[in-house]
């Protein structure tokens, strides 16, 4: 069992060698029995990865940590029109949150197995512009623009980027932006292969409330319905159009995984288990991938669990209820 896993994974790190794969590791994505045991967990999959030879870049968010140090503070949280207002005060306790508390954690985990990480925030050598989103939200900023030298700096010497996504516009005012965007934003820039956002709940759900319902593979077009309908909602937004909108600039693949699963990065890029849902860009590119999976089970690789929904001949990218 073990050999087979192991020869299982050939195909994969032999493909995956010297590219680029952005991984958003959300505040609530948790493996594990600790908040420490999920990310010794992550960071043992991240060094895998390095150690294979793909360049690994990780975008983190931290909204439970910051909205816990605001209430420790005695801040209230203001809302306009559902949106959280971010005030001066809060830019600056988002900043020291992300930057102070949750990288050094993720670089220190990270590099508990060696001299892989570097931690950069949005500012640093000005990886992330922005601008305010909404004057009436206070520093909530957009990407106007990323600046990809410092991470390819740190990638060619084979560090590991680990990103705060704190942006600054041009008279360097700090804003908050959201992970899940930039994290798109990056791989965008990066030309990466792949784009995965590790999250609370196993996949995008057809049906919101109902744990059968999940979307194995899809199209970025077919997602635009389920965005138009509500089906897809709150926190999983963002995560879909960053996801849809570096599948159609060339990133290869955007997966949204279970990040409460153990070891599900490994799980994804080196075992045939098609995990969570995978977002190509269009219908060509889904055979292309159905064709993959083919040129595997004839190199005697199994492919059974991954093929579950799809046969190769009649494609079925909304899992079991095609739409
Ligand atoms: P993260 O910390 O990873 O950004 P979020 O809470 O922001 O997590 O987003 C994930 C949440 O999105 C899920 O826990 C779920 O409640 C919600 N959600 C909304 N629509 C869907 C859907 N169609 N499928 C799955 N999850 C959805
Ligand atoms: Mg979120």
């Amino acid at each position: 069992m073990r050999a087979e896993t192991l020869v299982e994974a050939l195909p994969y790190i032999r493909r995956f060698s010297g590219k680029t794969v952005v991984v958003k590791y959300g505040g609530n994505a948790l493996a594990g029995t600790s908040e420490h045991d999920a990310l010794a967990l992550f960071a043992e999959d991240i060094v895998m990865m390095r150690l294979v030879g793909m360049r690994p870049v990780v975008v983190h968010g931290g909204g439970p940590q910051i909205s816990a140090l605001m209430a420790r503070l005695g801040k209230t949280a203001e809302f306009v029109d559902g949106l959280r207002v971010t005030d001066a005060e809060t830019v600056g306790i988002a900043r020291m949150v992300l930057k102070g508390q949750v990288n050094p954690q993720i670089v220190a985990a990270i590099n508990v197995h060696g001299k892989y990480a570097v931690g950069v925030s949005g500012v640093d050598g000005g990886l992330i512009r922005a601008e305010a989103r909404d004057e009436r939200l206070g520093y909530v900023g957009d990407v106007t623009e990323i600046n990809t030298e410092i991470l390819d700096g740190l990638l060619d010497h084979e560090f590991i980027p680990v990103i705060a996504t704190i942006g600054s516009d041009a008279t360097g005012q700090a804003y908050n932006i959201n992970a899940d965007t930039v994290a798109g934003r990056i791989a965008e820039a990066l030309g990466a292969e792949k784009l995965v956002y590790l999250t609370d709940i196993e996949g995008l759900r057809s049906q919101v409330d109902d744990a059968g319902s999940l979307i194995r593979q899809t199209t970025a077009d077919r997602l635009d319905g389920l965005i138009a309908d509500g089906t897809i909602a709150g926190g999983m937004i963002p995560k879909v159009t960053s996801c849809q909108q570096a599948v159609r600039s060339g990133v290869r693949r955007a997966h949204i995984l279970d990040g409460r699963v153990a070891h599900v990065l490994l799980l994804e890029l080196f075992t045939d288990e098609g995990i969570g849902t995978m977002v190509v860009a269009d219908q060509a590119a889904l055979d292309e991938h159905l064709a993959e999976t083919k040129a595997a089970s004839a190199l005697g690789l199994d492919t059974t669990s991954a093929g579950a929904d799809t046969d190769g001949t009649t494609p079925s990218p909304i899992g079991g209820t095609d739409s």
